[in-house]
This record gives C-alpha cells, structure tokens and sequence, in this order.
C-alpha cells in the first residue's frame, strides 16, 4: 500500500475515481488533482450533476436503456421508426449506435451476452422481454447490433431461435464490424456503414 499523500478527504477521491474503467491509481491521482485544481469550474458541478444522476438515473422498463425518465428519452421518442428493433448487448452499445446517428430506431438492451464461462444463461438476461416486443405487429425488422466475439454471436444465434416463430426480419451488422470487434470502440462511420449494409441472419 503506497502512503498517503493526502487526507482522507482526497485519497477516497483519489480511490473512487481509480474505480473508472481505464482509470488506474496514477491517473485517478492527476484526474483528482486536475479536479481539485478547477474546484469552481470543475469539481463543484461535477459533484452536482452526479448527485442528480445518482438520485433520478433509472433503467427504463421498456428498453433497458438509462435515462432519467421512464419510458426513456428514446422509448419516448414519437419520431421513431417503430418498425425497427435494434438488439444490442449494453447500454454503451445504444449510445455507441446513436452517436453515429445511423439508425432512428428503438432499441432493446439484452444486459450481456450468453457466457458458459461467466455462468450467463438466458434467464440472466432480457431475452423474454425481447421476445415480447418483437411480437408487436408493429415490428417487422430486428437488427441483431451485438458485438462480434464468440459470445455475442451465440447470443445472436440464441436470441434468432427464440423469435423464430414471430416471422420477423432479423439482420446482423455487416462488414466493418472486425471479428472479436466491440461496438463501443468502433468509430461513428463503421459503425453506421455497418448498420446501412446489415444483412439478414
Ligand atoms: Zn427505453
């Protein structure tokens, strides 16, 4: 354990802040001093804003997406094509596909993938749900946006089998997407070319 350079105040700070995936502790440190630094600007509505966050943040019943509202912003949203349902695995996934402005689609958050390593099955996931809402007449196209691992593509498979009877369209993203490649690390441009030329699963 390396001493404290600070009171305890700054070292939970600094401990809390080295919790953020990509953050290891001597980042966490330079992120805590670069906050400290700009305690106006920087630290007291960063504070604000995640208090708020951590007070309305809720997972929406319908989607799986968070926001703080439910039905989601996006759930909501009337502008939507409702014949588009959009599976990803993550809610990271979600954002990823809305910053690249691709598709303006609703949306369903599986919460993972099937894993026999990590013990996922599919009652650990919204796959029932999922179910439910392709079976609304309205849908007619479920594009499978998971990522390309082994994982995400049994899931694929696993999620086809259970619409089956449904007769809806299913797509998987095409090419663009590497193998073993992860949505959120994707660029807007491959990620939208990936959804543009989708092909059927
Ligand atoms: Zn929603």
């Amino acid at each position: 354990m390396p001493q404290a350079v600070a009171g305890p105040e700054i070292e939970r700070l600094i401990q809390l802040l080295a919790r953020m995936p990509g953050l290891g502790p001597r980042s966490a440190r330079r992120a805590a001093l670069q906050l400290i630094k700009k305690r106006d600007t920087l630290l007291a509505p960063l504070g604000e804003a995640m208090r708020v966050a951590a007070e309305r943040i809720v997972v929406c019943r319908e989607c799986g997406n968070v926001d703080t509202c439910d039905p989601c912003t996006i759930c909501r949203d009337s502008a939507r094509d409702r014949s588009l349902l959009v599976v990803v695995e993550d809610v990271s996934d979600l954002w990823a596909l809305e910053r690249s402005g691709a598709v303006q689609a609703r949306y369903h958050v599986l919460g993972g993938v099937l894993s026999a390593l990590d013990g996922v099955r599919p009652e650990h996931l919204s796959i029932a749900r999922l179910v439910e809402r392709a079976a609304d007449p309205a849908v007619t196209e479920v594009i499978l946006a998971l990522n390309a691992t082994v994982d995400g593509q049994t899931t694929a498979h696993y999620v086809t089998e259970a619409m089956s009877h449904l007769g809806r369209r299913i797509t998987r993203l095409a090419h663009g997407v590497p193998v073993g490649g992860e949505l959120d690390y994707l660029d807007e441009g491959t990620l939208s070319a990936a959804i543009r030329s989708r092909t059927a699963f």
